[in-house]
């Protein structure tokens, strides 16, 4: 827990947020900018900076996130039709909460190519 992280202090419920999901590991909520009709943030409960700052022993945790998104992805409607999952790393790569996330983004056709 990092007393200045937002995604902490929604993870805490001392910032609200619209969760639809959480267990032990990981918490789902709506961003409160969604940029597609769904746009769900999954993070790991306990706080990590970003990608970077992974370890070996996470990895049972980032795969445990994946599961949830697909099953999210099912509830919410979007699995047939498609959808993105996106994890930005650092600054330049447009990465504002230094607390990992992923964005579960569908619901429309997304634009191509990336970057
Ligand atoms: P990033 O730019 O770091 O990949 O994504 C951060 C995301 O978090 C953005 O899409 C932003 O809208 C979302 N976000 C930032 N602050 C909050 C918040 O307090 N609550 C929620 N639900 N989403 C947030
Ligand atoms: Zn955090």
């Amino acid at each position: 827990m990092s007393d200045t992280c937002v995604f902490c202090k929604i993870i805490s419920k001392e910032v609200k947020a619209t969760i639809v999901y959480r267990d032990e590991q990981v918490t789902a909520f709506r961003d409160t900018h969604p940029v597609a009709p769904t746009h769900i943030l999954l993070v790991p409960n306990k706080h990590i900076d970003s990608v970077g700052a992974l370890d070996a022993e996470d990895e049972q945790l980032i795969g445990h996130i994946f599961t949830v998104a697909r099953r999210l992805a099912e509830e919410e409607g979007i699995a047939n039709g498609g959808y993105r999952m996106i994890t930005n790393t650092g600054s330049e790569a447009g990465q504002t909460v230094f607390h990992l996330h992923v964005h579960l983004i569908g619901g429309q056709r997304m634009r191509y190519p990336m970057g």
